[in-house]
């Protein structure tokens, strides 16, 4: 222990712990300035179509894929920067505290997160939905289990109309081990929300496997405005 922290504070003297945003100095490594954190924390509804609301109760974002949340996101997934997962941690930790999340968080039996194709996931080494959403999940005592699957590599979404997306999606998630699932309330867990084709899909699937209701949270959407 002593060895650890002595290592912290080394690291804090030669890094100093600073703001994603301002890079102002904070106390605590991961952590956001007051007024940084306000910025970036805008959780928000997100806008169901009307197929989405058949299998989605509703679905949050806690902030807006914009700026520093956006580069905190992306170099985590294509850099692998781990070292940005305390910030998103402070995020969460923030939204925990929002009564109208304590209040969704408890009607919630278990998380599920998004999946990566098996071959993508062993190419990045981790799969982010997972990563973001952990830790804060453990401390909340809401289990993760990883009950979806990918059952064939899909094109990027970016790349498609909205016809191509769906086709690209159809069949493209499993359920794994569909016990698990029956009669819970399930919170479908992914990094960011673009058109919601693939957490429309993922819902689909859950719920055709006996999940009595899925709600969806994401780090970031592109809905919303930045303050
Ligand atoms: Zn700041």
């Amino acid at each position: 222990m002593a060895v650890v922290n002595l290592w912290e504070m080394l690291l804090d003297f030669i890094f100093p712990p600073h703001c994603p945003l301002c890079h102002a100095y904070v106390e605590e490594r991961g952590h956001w300035c007051p007024q940084c954190l306000v910025k970036a924390l805008q959780p928000h509804h997100l806008p169901l179509s009307v197929p989405m609301q058949a299998v989605l109760a509703e679905a949050w974002a806690l902030g807006v894929y914009k700026g520093s949340l956006r580069d905190l996101i992306r170099h985590l997934k294509y850099q692998g920067k781990r070292s940005n997962l305390p910030y998103m941690k402070s995020l969460l930790s923030a939204v925990g505290e929002m009564s109208d999340m304590r209040e969704l968080l408890s009607g919630i039996d278990l998380a599920v997160p998004v999946p990566l194709h098996p071959q993508k996931e062993k190419q990045r080494g981790f799969n982010q939905a997972e990563l973001i959403f952990g830790a804060f999940l453990m401390e909340q005592h809401i289990p993760m289990q990883r009950l979806l699957t990918r059952t064939r590599a899909t094109r990027p979404m970016y790349e498609l109309s909205e016809r191509e997306r769906a086709d690209n999606l159809k069949n493209a998630f499993a359920v794994i081990g569909a016990k698990a699932l029956q009669g819970k309330n399930v919170l479908l867990v992914d990094d960011i929300f673009t058109t919601g084709s693939t957490m429309m899909e993922c819902a689909r699937v859950l719920k055709q496997a006996g999940a009595c209701s899925v709600i969806g949270l994401v780090m970031a959407s592109d809905h919303g405005q930045m303050k």
